[in-house]
């Protein structure tokens, strides 16, 4: 069936209106309620418009309408898969590397991701909005640490807030002498690119401070005429802007699809900068790949774009441990691999072309 667009006048936050608008099915609705009642739901009419129903595998469908696999947790789930609560030393805060904090605004989001890595504390009913004690009680944190170079807003979605307020937050961080970077973590340039209004980017700019501004996209079709326009209004007004996408089954796990997507990102003048490996978040396993497949698509990967749409592809170790690169490595020691017979001492690497062949390092002679 040829897309059907079905854009909703405003947001579904109920499966009954996602099967009002052909998003989802009548017979699964009691299930979908149950996901509902545990997991938020939101689809903005921006991306119901990018949904084919008429496509049972959609991938903009499998991010964002629930599904009865999220019922299911598997062993090693975890409500806080990569470990926020260890490093909270006040409301607000993940002080998890010297250099940098999170800062938790929101606890809202234009849309609720179905492998939202913080389900567990996203949406409404889930943690209230920081209090005005707490939102001074996290500044405090940050000016008494002087080791913090950037802070990374994120949530929730932090273009969630009004220009306003979000001005007065970028000028209260600025002013803080240490802080000379501000990234903000948002989907909202595709989610709800009208929210990037000129307002909203005169409020990212601040002096005493360079913003960045990192875009979550997974497939390249969310990168809509709308979305780059707000992408290119930050940009222009000299917001540089990078990358983070989660590696998701359905929706970009095949070669072509993440070429798509990072091309995408690059022609928006967007670097490439995460490929996440999905985390262990609660009944999410349907939409996880494997490590090794992830290594192989970055393999792939090389051999057909240029280094500019090169992600880090990267797992967020559980227990709160950080980031570790996971793409597949290029070098190999000789001597590590059996069966190479005599050696000779002048040669000692083994690296791999973009085509997958293998040479030796020094060459030999
Ligand atoms: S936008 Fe980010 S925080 Fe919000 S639901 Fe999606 S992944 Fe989670």
């Amino acid at each position: 069936m040829s897309r059907i667009n079905l854009k909703p006048a405003a947001t579904l936050r109920e499966p009954t209106e996602l099967v009002a608008h052909g998003l989802a099915s009548a017979a699964d609705l009691p299930d979908l309620e149950k996901v509902a009642a545990r997991y938020a739901v939101a689809v903005t009419p921006d991306i119901a418009a990018l949904i084919d129903p008429g496509d049972p595998d959609d991938p903009i469908a499998r991010q964002f309408i629930p599904s009865a696999e999220e019922l299911v947790a598997q062993p090693g789930e975890n409500a806080d898969p990569i470990g926020d609560h260890a490093h909270a030393p006040v409301a607000g805060i993940v002080h998890r590397y010297p250099d940098r904090v999170l800062f938790k605004l929101v606890h809202v989001c234009a849309v609720y991701c179905r492998f939202c890595f913080r389900r567990e504390m996203v949406g409404p009913g889930k943690a209230t909005a920081l209090s005005s004690n707490a939102y001074n009680g996290a500044l405090d944190y940050i000016r008494a640490h002087s080791e913090i170079w950037e802070v990374i807003l994120t949530g929730g979605d932090p273009l969630m807030l009004s220009p306003r307020r979000l001005g007065e937050i970028m000028a209260d961080l600025a002013a803080i002498d240490h802080v000379k970077i501000i990234r903000i973590h948002t989907r909202v340039p595709v989610a709800d690119p009208a929210r990037i209004s000129a307002e909203m980017v005169a409020a990212l700019k601040v002096e005493g401070a360079a913003t960045w501004v990192a875009l979550h996209a997974n497939h390249a079709r969310e990168l809509t005429r709308k979305a780059r326009a707000a992408c290119a209004a930050m940009i222009d007004a000299g917001i540089p802007m990078v990358s983070q996408s989660v590696l998701l089954r359905g929706v970009n796990d095949n070669v072509a699809a993440l070429e798509a997507l990072m091309r995408a990102f690059v022609e928006c003048r967007i670097k490439p900068y995460y490929l996440h490996h999905g985390d262990l978040a609660p009944g999410t396993a349907h939409l996880r790949t494997t490590l090794e497949h992830g290594q192989q698509l970055m393999r792939d990967l090389r051999g057909r774009v240029s280094g500019l749409c090169q992600p880090d592809y990267v797992l967020d170790i559980p227990g709160g441990y950080g980031k570790a690169p996971v793409g597949p490595s290029y070098l190999s020691q000789v001597n590590s691999s059996p069966g190479e017979g005599e050696l000779d001492p002048e040669t000692r690497y083994r690296i791999v072309d973009y085509c997958g062949d293998v040479h030796r390092y020094p060459p030999k002679p």
